[in-house]
């Protein structure tokens, strides 16, 4: 008789490593990192599956949006699979649920909306089309309203975090072989999403790095993404102690981007690392009356 080897614990990605390293060292974030780990766990193993897109788009079209300030990646360019993502929202719907992130009438609606066939498919794709201003003529369309009339708004936070896997391949595969240097505006040349990190790189240049297929841009270090203000003299700047994180807040519209800074670090940004580490420096941004 042998005694059966103990089961190798399973091989934990450099972010969660680092998510626990932040749970011991600021324990009052105990509950903000470990939702953090649940989702990134969950987003990782979905991402896994799905596969590298070749986007087939024509190269005038693509450079014809980018001169309109138009973002690249159509719904149908998403690979994505109804049943796959049906799963990912319960999924993260869930997560959300046993983390007190989402109330329980909304949790509820939102499990209703996943599992009925006929209601997601076009929720959906009217989200994103309408939130990317993809075909957007003038970028005010995007304001229109995204959500159907009668969805709790938690919705939208449930589907930016259910969508990115399957979003963050298509930025994969098109930010290998695009020239985004014609690119000047805050918003995603990808999904058109606001930027919700930025990364300063050791040549001192920002980078922005979208809130819901994680791509990265270049963008002025001291502009607003959001409303594009560029004087210096209206953007206020702080760091931590450390130095290792910047806030950028904008004394004309009084939004504020988190950012990490690459000059003097040992390792590369890592948003889902990064976010939470610097959720302290949203508190302080929200006391000097800056909305993120
Ligand atoms: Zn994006
Ligand atoms: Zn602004």
């Amino acid at each position: 008789m042998t005694d059966r080897p103990p089961r190798p614990p399973r091989a934990e990605t450099r972010e969660i490593i680092e998510l626990r390293q932040i749970r011991v060292a600021q324990p009052e974030l105990a509950s903000a990192v470990d939702m953090q780990i649940a989702l990134v766990d969950m987003q990782r193993r979905v991402q896994a599956r799905v596969p590298l897109p070749w986007i087939q788009a024509d190269p005038a079209w693509l450079v014809a949006q980018q001169r309109e300030g138009r973002p690249l990646v159509r719904f149908g360019d998403i690979p994505l699979e109804w049943s796959d993502f049906r799963l990912t929202l319960r999924q993260t719907a869930d997560i959300l649920r046993r983390f007190d992130a989402l109330e329980p009438a909304d949790h509820e609606q939102i499990v209703a909306i996943g599992r009925s066939g006929n209601a997601l498919e076009p929720i959906v794709t009217d989200w994103y089309n309408a939130s990317s201003g993809v075909h957007a003529e003038h970028v005010s369309e995007m304001l229109s309203p995204r959500l159907p009339a009668g969805a709790p708004a938690s919705l939208e936070q449930v589907l930016v975090l259910a969508i990115r896997p399957f979003l963050a391949r298509c930025a994969e595969a098109m930010m290998q072989r695009l020239d985004l240097s014609a690119w000047t505006h805050g918003h995603c040349p990808f999904c058109g999403w606001e930027p919700d990190f930025a990364v300063i790189t050791p040549s001192a240049d920002r980078r922005l790095i979208c809130g819901r297929c994680v791509a990265q841009w270049p963008f002025g270090a001291h502009q607003c993404p959001f409303c594009a203000n560029d004087d210096r003299a209206l953007i206020t700047s702080f760091a931590t102690r450390d130095g290792r994180y910047r806030v950028y807040a904008c004394d004309v519209c009084r939004r504020y981007l988190k950012a990490y800074d690459g000059r003097t670090a040992t390792r590369p940004v890592m948003v889902a690392v990064d976010s939470i580490a610097t959720l302290p420096l949203d508190a302080a941004a929200m006391q000097r009356g800056y909305s993120g």
